[in-house]
């Protein structure tokens, strides 16, 4: 397999979890790509309570820390406002110029929404999307998405062809977690029953640093630590 160009993998990253990192590991594997650059979103204005930036994309650091073909790309943290990810996209489009093989990863939930993301049908024009299976997500396309995908769908291989303009899909071993799950449990559980699920979702040194930056848990919680 001749490797060439990188993948991005945007999310809010509330935390990073072990299903982002098997995500990524699975789009190594299936993908003809060299690495994966996580693209923590910036504050968003939809979503009411989102940890700061600032905690999201250092606890990204110490996930991605060991392990070259992984790094943060925190352009969309450092500008102001909302950021689409087609405008990402160019961004990047430019800097790296026309053949080299960008690569947008999307967890089947993120796909299923496709066709409410702003011009959806130019971001092919910058970049592949690579699609996965997520465990319990069904696929439940528009039929507008399902028609444009047809066109352009490859084998993954071939995705380094050329820069941009195909849609392909893998598939990665089964992680029921999610960012939701953590925050929940942190919220509700004593902190003892909630060690067992962060030990089992989130990289040690991720564990480390919810911890010792009491995020998640409620506020009567932090203002006892204090
Ligand atoms: P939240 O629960 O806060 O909505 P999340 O865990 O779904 O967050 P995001 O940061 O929104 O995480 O996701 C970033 C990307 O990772 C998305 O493409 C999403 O589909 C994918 N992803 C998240 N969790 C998993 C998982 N367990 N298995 C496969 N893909 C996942």
């Amino acid at each position: 397999m001749m490797r060439r160009g990188f993948a991005l993998l945007g999310g809010t990253f509330d935390p990073v979890h072990r299903g982002h990192l098997a995500l990524a590991e699975a789009a190594l594997e299936a993908l003809p790509i060299l690495r994966v650059d996580f693209l923590p979103a910036g504050d968003p204005w939809q979503k009411k309570r989102v940890t700061s930036a600032f905690h999201r994309v250092t606890m990204l650091r110490h996930a991605l820390q060991y392990d070259p073909r992984f790094r943060v790309d925190e352009r969309e943290v450092l500008r102001p406002g909302k950021t689409y990810t087609i405008d990402t996209l160019e961004a990047i489009r430019r800097r790296t110029g026309d053949s080299i093989p960008v690569v947008l990863l999307l967890g089947s939930d993120q796909w299923n929404n496709f066709s409410t993301w702003v011009r959806w049908r130019e971001i092919t024009d910058f970049a592949h999307i690579a699609v996965a299976a997520r465990e319990g997500v069904e696929t439940a396309l528009d039929e507008a998405v399902r028609r444009w995908a047809a066109e352009r769908t490859v084998e993954p291989r071939r995705l380094s062809e050329k820069g941009a303009g195909y849609v392909t899909f893998f598939s990665m071993p089964p992680h029921r977690t999610s960012a939701t799950a953590v925050r929940r449990t942190l919220a509700t559980q004593p902190l003892v029953e909630a060690l067992k699920r962060l030990e089992r979702d989130l990289p040690p040194a991720v564990v480390q640093y919810v911890l010792e930056n009491g995020l998640y848990r409620p506020i009567s919680y932090r203002q006892k630590q204090t």
